[in-house]
């Protein structure tokens, strides 16, 4: 069935400024790590960018390696492109990354020119694009000089190949630097995408303030924890769930008692705000505005649907934020 995006897209979904950039991004942004690889269903994933898209959803997360296997949510994102999306690529932010481990021999991971250079242009014939909008470094290689690295984002913006680069995983420090060599160059670092959610909170600790000092834009990614602060874990293992799955990233082993135990007073302090969990936990990271645009993943329409409803209420009391912070860190 052919597609044709809805009227009605830009209605109600909130766009961020991203740092000091031109750029806006969509508060709510989609990742396609989960659920569009070779061995997914396609036609899911297809209706889950359809539906994401109708609901202003204008930013689409890749990696070189996402899957499985490898590569192959890239072929079937590209093949959803040429299908659905021709219209609408110049309404469309697409990333892609470079880092971890793609191809054998030493250029297939890290940060080398040879690295980055090389696995963009893999993604790009993937997805059947000219450009990236964001070209990211996935992760800091400690034996490439960051120079080099910084060197080959610039040199990929230059050829046209990226919009715009940015990086992740990057400590505080690392950032900095990073930063500090990408303007020497002419092309500032955009973006910055680190993990942050209720339970995962390091980027408090100094990222988020290097973040605002440079003016660089932040994407937060796992902000469900992977799928822990939904319901999904409310009584045990859902069927369909990631830790059901083969995926590595949740496994059945991290559905603890005593996590599931801490879930269900979430899921009562959500309900007392009107919220589902997964909306009160994205409400959570976009609290205050510090955070450009929360990446979540997912494996059904329902769950895109659920995020941006999370929108209408990301105000917190005083009391919520002190109650969520006993739940959690006590
Ligand atoms: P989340 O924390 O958002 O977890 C997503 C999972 O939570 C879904 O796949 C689904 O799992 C479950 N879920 C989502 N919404 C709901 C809902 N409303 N109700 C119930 N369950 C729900 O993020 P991910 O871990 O998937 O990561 C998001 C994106 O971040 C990735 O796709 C990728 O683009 C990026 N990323 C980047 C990394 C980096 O190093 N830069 C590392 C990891 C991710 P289920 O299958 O159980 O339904």
């Amino acid at each position: 069935m052919s597609y044709s995006a809805l009227a009605s897209r830009y209605d109600t979904m909130k766009y961020n400024r991203c740092g000091r950039s031109g750029l806006r991004l969509p508060a709510i942004s989609l990742g396609l790590w989960h659920n569009f690889g070779g061995i997914d269903a396609y036609e899911n994933g297809r209706m889950m960018l359809r539906r994401a898209f109708d609901l202003g959803i204008t930013h689409f997360d890749l990696a070189n390696n996402y899957g499985p296997p490898p590569g192959s949510a890239e072929e079937t994102f590209g093949r959803i492109l040429k299908s659905d999306f021709g219209p609408y690529r110049d309404e469309m932010i697409i990333s892609t990354k470079a880092g971890y481990y793609m191809w054998p021999g030493p250029y297939g991971e890290w940060g080398s020119k040879k690295n980055l250079v090389s696995s963009l242009d893999q993604s790009l014939k993937r997805m059947g694009l000219e450009y990236v909008d964001i070209f990211y470094h996935h992760r800091p290689d400690p034996d490439t000089p960051l120079e080099e690295t910084m060197a080959a984002l610039d040199l990929i913006v230059r050829q046209g190949k990226a919009l715009y680069v940015g990086i992740s995983n990057y400590k505080p420090e690392e950032t900095k630097k990073a930063a500090a060599i990408l303007r020497e160059l002419g092309t500032p670092c955009l973006i910055h995408q680190p993990n942050y959610s209720m339970m995962s909170r390091w980027i408090e600790d100094g990222l988020l303030d290097a973040l605002d000092e440079e003016g660089i834009g932040s994407i937060v990614f796992s902000p469900l924890q992977k799928g822990l602060l939904t319901d999904r874990y409310l009584n045990g293992i859902a069927p369909d769930s990631r830790a059901a799955g083969p995926s590595v990233f949740l496994r059945k082993e991290e559905i603890t008692e005593e996590r599931i135990s801490m879930i269900r007073k979430l899921n009562d302090l959500a309900a007392a705000r009107g919220q589902k969990l997964s909306q009160m936990a994205l409400a959570w990271v976009l609290r205050g505005g510090r955070v450009t645009s929360a990446l979540i993943g997912a494996s059904k329409v329902s769950q895109i649907e659920d995020a941006v409803g999370a929108l209408n209420h990301l105000e917190f009391t005083e009391q919520e934020l002190s109650s969520i912070d006993d739940i959690i860190l006590n």
